[in-house]
């Protein structure tokens, strides 16, 4: 007997009809003989017409309300899909986050599990019940309810399969799998059969949603196996697991794209020791992660710099006033924002092993008319900043360019 947590996304639970068959496939799952958790999403659009509604209140909403308001998307699936799988002759029990409990940091909307205690999931499977977790929010030390950031689910399930030890942690979604980019926005697009979680932790870090980072991350921390899956039909996913010798062959598995960042350009700051530190670390004081960075000395200023960086739109408004403050302090001729602009990446664990691969992504750009603004890179991605006005063109080309629809993963 096994023990499965089974997680149900937006679109999977995105109405009456959907509930339903989320409730069979636990049934069925359960009948096969294993003890069944079902973790579930908000409906599809409902966390963000709660976060509208906030904003329709206030600009800048309170964090710690904006939780309370988040995350009763997803106490409205966990009733309904226990008691769709109690009419379906089931047995079946809800528990929110502070039930379970799943303990947390108190950092309000981008909250980090601590804990997670299997007791009281424990006690439900052992009568034969299949337990329904709200996912994405949990409790901090002082009982307030906390939401895991944007696509918190798919970490809800991978911590409790890890606090549980499951045999297997299914996400299921509105597409077959991890795919070789966005199958949304480039029709070739393959299924990957499987993938190493440093890859996917790559990717997930670059913007490919389908699994939230900090869920891959602990999958990784943890060696829970991972099946992204279709709630749609039964056909087998993508396996997210360890590295093995057959995935490094594979230079690009994947490409991802973000357009979650804004661009700051702060021009004509001193170019001395300690200006950089400060600007920065006054950003890192406001908990504000700077992604790209970049620093050249500004042509016909002696002695003076510009400073470019990139940071999540999300923290934009709250950020800009004081940006503004701290580039007056520098000393700044002007202090600049680009929000349309998007960053594209390759991904792959066999960069390591061959030379050129970034080159030829700038090749591959170029020769499209693409105009790159800002460069990272590390051991298994090179990432380029572009306008967002090119995210489709510059993904295909990328894609294509690297042969991924040619290329289909290894096969487990
Ligand atoms: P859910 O609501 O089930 O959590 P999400 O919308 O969060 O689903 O994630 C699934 C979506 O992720 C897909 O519809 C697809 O548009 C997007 N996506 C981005 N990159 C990829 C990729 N490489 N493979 C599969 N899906 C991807
Ligand atoms: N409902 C939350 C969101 O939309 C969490 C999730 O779906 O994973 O971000
Ligand atoms: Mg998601």
């Amino acid at each position: 007997m096994a023990l499965v947590v089974q997680k149900f996304g937006g679109t999977s639970v995105g109405n009456i009809d959907r509930i339903r068959n989320v409730a069979r496939r636990a049934i069925a799952t359960q009948k096969a003989g294993n003890d069944v958790v079902v973790i579930v999403s908000a409906m599809s659009g409902e966390t963000n017409r709660l976060l509208a509604l906030a904003h329709e209140v206030v600009k800048v909403p309170d964090a710690r309300e904006m939780d309370v308001i988040a995350s009763t998307g997803e106490q409205v699936t966990a009733a309904l899909t226990a008691m769709a799988i109690q009419s379906e002759g089931g047995q079946a029990r809800s528990l929110l986050g502070h039930q379970v409990k799943v303990l947390t940091d108190g950092a309000f909307t981008k909250a980090r599990i601590k804990a997670i205690d299997g007791s009281k999931i424990f006690d439900a499977t052992k009568k034969g019940e299949i337990v329904v977790v709200a996912g994405f929010q949990g409790v901090n030390e002082s009982g307030d309810i906390t939401t895991l950031g944007r696509g918190g689910s798919d970490t809800s399930a991978v911590a409790i399969a890890a606090a549980i030890s499951a045999d297997a942690c299914e996400i299921y979604t509105d597409v077959d799998g991890v795919y070789t980019t966005d199958p949304n926005i480039c029709p070739s697009a393959r299924k990957i059969a499987k993938i190493s979680y440093e890859e996917m932790l790559e990717l997930a870090s670059l913007g490919a949603k389908v699994l939230q980072i900090r869920s891959v991350e602990i999958a990784m921390k943890y060696g829970v196996p991972v099946h992204v899956r279709s709630s749609f039909n039964d056909a087998p996913g993508t396996w997210v697991t360890r590295e093995d010798k057959s995935l490094e062959d594979v230079v690009v598995a994947g490409i991802a794209y973000d357009k979650g960042d804004a661009r700051v350009h702060v021009t004509g700051v001193e170019d001395k020791p300690g200006v950089v530190a400060e600007l920065f670390g006054a950003l890192a004081e406001k908990n504000i992660s700077v992604d790209m960075i970049i620093q050249n000395a500004t042509k016909g200023h002696n002695e003076r710099a510009d400073v470019t960086f990139t940071l999540p739109k999300t923290d934009l408004a709250r950020g800009r006033p004081f940006i503004d403050e701290v580039g007056k302090r520098l000393g700044a001729l002007e202090v600049r924002y680009d929000e349309d602009i998007v960053k594209v990446s390759i991904v792959g664990l066999g960069m390591r092993s061959h030379a050129g691969i970034a080159a030829k992504m700038f090749r591959i750009l170029a020769t499209e008319g693409i105009n790159i603004q800002a460069i990272s890179t590390s051991e298994i991605k090179v990432s380029c900043v572009v306008a967002a006005k090119y995210t489709e063109l510059a993904v295909r080309a990328l894609h294509d360019g690297f042969g991924l629809e040619k290329t289909v993963g290894p096969t487990p």
